[in-house]
């Protein structure tokens, strides 16, 4: 079989998933084509424009850089439809009416390629029933493709196949939909809603069904039922709000028209609250009120009793919110006995979860790892349901469901499925085990797909049962202090992971990065920093300055940010690649690490900036030298004429204004990633791909950069810059403060008071930033903004 190659995706409908899925596509470079129905009035392609400008203004952002909008190529189906003959896989999109669909299908089936994948997003209809009208050439290349919504941020895509779809087409396109859009791939079974909102949905109705019998308001459910319960920060009732109450219940009547039979069909009803509150117009976010209301800064919530909003943010009980603290087993026993009604509550809904995930794997998923990461992904829950049943004690936990089930305290009377008492998944505790995940439809433990694209996760996500090793307890450790762990997977390049929290930079982890640099240099082919979390590095670690800075002033750290500066030269002049792989944060610090690395590797979900100015300080590791370096290697490239200052402009301002970049698109044209960076799609596959870049550069003869004196724009360029800031500071944009610690950095990204062009090192930029940085620790306004930072953790503004 030949590798599925997606040169160009078509996607059908510019609604507000295939806008959004189009625009995915964009940021991770796959080359796409977006159609809608031909606009009544005006340019035919009207609908579409309106959607692709309608891209750049939603929050969250589904383009990492609203420019790319451009990228989509915009049609209509009147004047189009040849342009898909060049597509290898067309996604649709359309609205959810089956009828619309097939008519759609028909109408596009003469020009789909004879290799190309048909796929739709629709959430709730039959994808069986959808293929039958397909040509039969085509019958076998269709198949769902289920994305959530907001498709750049959630991380599931659910596939569903038709008993007519060819097993390699699905294989296709979950290889292409894990490594080059990056998701997280469920293969869901042809059954209403699929896996995660036929789980999800069917959870949310059983919580509401759960707050009215325990009286609970809403805010105390969504407080129970958020973080506290290791779910999505948004609870239950807000979750549907920000969902829709719309569609949400469009979820919900899908189940009541299609799952008759289903033991647990009462809980399907649309409950009256939901009811009254869709046909008042009260659709949640969207309509500005729903479950709650935002009345001017307060947010208030809808009193059952009365239909009326009230002052909310009523929080849990602490007792219970300490109880939710424990270890899943004494959790779930301490809810359990517990005579409190929102304890009560919790036990109620957690089991009404394993008891409906049970009765149903047999038929919406081929084993229980599809509903755990359905959950997980799509639900951003951080265990699925059977998995927290088999941390808490499969056993136990099954009996007291069987006793509830007795007792007539479920949602449904249906007994347990037998396989949950009896047999292997009894006698390994739990539906996950080494060997796989339990299905229930055939009766046995199924090892993962064995695709070739998984391959490249070193460390993918796991579940509890599976054993698998922990990446920090993984490989062979080379070094190992109380902040980082230098480590082996396969012997050829080193792995320094910052084990601190938030990756912050303290000088244990500049010590631990420095052995790890020294013994890469001597026995391998070279070093990525790399950690399995989701944040490369929040900064500088302050309050570890602290003792040395109340003993000594300023004057103490000087030498300590010295040392950081060196180690930054350290990294960047080292005999083997450093390759930084990021993900999340790389803020201050952070940021400056990476770009003294020899390369990065960044997730598309990165968010980079030098933020220090938002405590009272300037870059002092090296930033600032960094994007005095990048606008004269820029100024000379191609062009030794070239003006450094046009090229400096931009990163002064970046620093000055602490730009975060909100994707690693972005961190590209705010400088911090270079074009020869890599942009990864799947978080997944960092390491692997981090690895394999340091191997390459290694394997074609790295060499570190040559010291090298350059230019800087000098004193003409800090008057400039001062002439600029001091209009603003004058217009009262800002403060004195922030006029100082512009003035300061532009000091440093010009050089300081030398003549233009004069040419500098590394080191004497460093010798600017580090005057500067510990003249700052004693001023005033400076010290505010860092003790404010620490006791809030919210920017002070002075
Ligand atoms: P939407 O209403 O925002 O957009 C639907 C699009 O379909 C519009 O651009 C419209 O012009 C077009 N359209 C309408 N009638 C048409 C017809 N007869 N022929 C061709 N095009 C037509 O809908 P949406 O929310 O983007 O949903 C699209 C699909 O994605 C649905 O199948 C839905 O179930 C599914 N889905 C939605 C979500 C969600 O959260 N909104 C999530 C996952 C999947």
């Amino acid at each position: 079989m030949s590798r599925f190659q997606v040169r160009k995706v078509a996607v059908l409908g510019a609604g507000v998933m295939g806008a959004q899925i189009a625009a995915h596509l964009v940021n991770v470079k796959v080359p796409v084509v977006l159609f809608d129905l031909p606009a009544k009035e005006g340019p035919k392609n009207g609908i579409v424009t309106k959607a692709v400008e309608g891209l750049k203004k939603l929050k969250p952002a589904p383009l990492g850089v609203p420019e790319n909008a451009a990228l989509i190529q915009q049609a209509n189906y009147e004047e189009h439809l040849e342009l898909l003959k060049d597509c290898d896989l067309i996604i649709e999109a359309i609205a959810e009416r089956m009828d619309w669909k097939l008519d759609l299908y028909t109408k596009i089936a003469p020009f789909v390629a004879p290799h190309a994948i048909v796929a739709s997003n629709t959430s709730g209809l039959s994808i069986t029933k959808l293929s039958e009208v397909l040509p039969e050439a085509i019958k076998p290349r269709f198949c769902g493709i289920h994305f959530f919504n907001p498709p750049r941020y959630m991380y599931l895509v659910e596939l569903i196949n038709t008993p007519t779809t060819r097993p390699e087409v699905i294989d296709q396109l979950e290889s292409f939909v894990t490594t080059a859009v990056g998701k997280g791939v469920v293969r869901a079974n042809d059954t209403p809603n699929f896996v995660a909102n036929r789980v999800g949905i069917a959870g949310m109705m059983a919580t509401m069904i759960e707050a009215e019998k325990f009286g609970l308001s809403v805010d105390v459910v969504d407080d129970l039922t958020g973080k506290k319960l290791g779910r999505a920060s948004s609870g239950t009732f807000r979750t549907a709000d920000v969902v829709g109450l719309d569609t949400m219940a469009h979820v919900v009547k899908t189940m009541q028209d299609n799952l008759k039979d289903d033991p647990f069909y009462s809980t399907y009803a649309t409950p009256k609250v939901l009811a009254g509150l869709i046909e008042k117009g009260a659709l949640g976010q969207k309509s500005g009120a729903g479950f709650y209301k935002k009345v001017g800064k307060d947010i208030q919530r809808l009193d059952f009793a009365t239909g009326e909003y009230v002052a909310g943010g009523k929080k849990a009980d602490e007792i219970v919110a300490r109880m939710l603290k424990k270890p899943a087993a004494d959790r779930i026993k301490l809810l359990r006995e517990s005579t409190n009604p929102q304890a009560q509550f919790l036990w109620s809904i957690l089991r009404d979860g394993f008891h409906y995930a049970a009765v149903h794997l047999n038929t919406v998923a081929d084993t229980a790892r599809e509903i755990d990461f359905a959950m997980r992904w799509g639900f951003g829950t951080s265990q699925g349901p059977f998995e927290l049943w088999q941390a808490a004690g499969w056993k136990q936990v099954a009996e007291w469901i069987s006793a509830d089930i007795a007792d007539g305290k479920t949602l449904s009377s249906a007994p347990l499925p037998a396989w949950v008492t009896e047999g292997p998944v009894a006698e390994n505790g739990g539906v996950h085990s080494k060997e796989g995940s339990w299905s229930a439809a055939e009766g046995k433990f199924k090892p993962r797909a064995k695709l070739p694209v998984y391959e490249r996760q070193a460390f993918p996500e796991s579940l509890v049962g599976e054993g698998a090793v922990e990446p920090l307890k993984a490989g062979t450790e080379e070094f190992k202090n109380d902040e980082v762990r230098v480590w082996t997977l396969d012997g050829e390049v080193l792995i320094a992971s910052i084990t601190a929290k938030l990756h912050l930079i303290s000088p244990t982890v500049t010590e631990g990065l420095l052995k790890a640099v020294e013994i890469a240099e001597a026995k391998y082919k070279g070093l990525v920093i790399w950690s399995p979390d989701d944040v490369f590095s929040a900064g500088a670690n302050l309050e570890a300055l602290m003792p040395v800075f109340m003993s000594k002033g300023s004057k103490g750290i000087a030498p300590e940010e010295k040392k950081l500066q060196d180690a930054m030269l350290s990294i960047r002049y080292a005999n083997v690649p450093v390759v930084a792989a990021m993900r999340g944060l790389a803020l201050g610090g952070g940021c400056e690490l990476a770009v003294h690395c020899a390369r990065r590797v960044a997730h598309m979900e990165s968010y980079v900036g030098l933020v220090e100015v938002g405590v009272g300080l300037i870059p002092g590791a090296g930033g600032l030298t960094y994007i005095a370096r990048r606008a004269a290697e820029m100024a000379n490239a191609g062009n030794a004429a070239a003006d450094i200052f046009a090229f400096l402009k931009d990163g002064f301002t970046t620093a000055a204004t602490a730009k975060v970049a909100t994707s690693a698109l972005e961190a590209r044209k705010n400088g911090f990633l270079l074009d020869s960076d890599i942009i990864v799609a799947n978080k997944d596959e960092l390491l692997h791909i981090a690895t394999a870049q340091a191997k390459g550069l290694y394997e074609s003869g790295y060499r570190a950069p040559q010291k090298a004196l350059f230019p800087v724009a000098g004193r003409s360029g800090i008057a400039t810059i001062k002439g600029q800031l001091a209009n603003m500071r004058d217009g009262g944009f800002i403060s004195q403060h922030d006029f100082h610690l512009a003035a300061l950095i532009a000091d440093v990204v010009c050089g300081g008071e030398v003549e233009a062009g004069s040419l500098v090192d590394e080191e004497y930029l460093m010798s600017l930033e580090r005057k500067h940085f510990c003249s700052l620790l004693d001023h005033p306004k400076t010290q505010e903004r860092i003790m404010g930072m620490l006791q809030t953790g919210k920017p002070v503004r002075n």
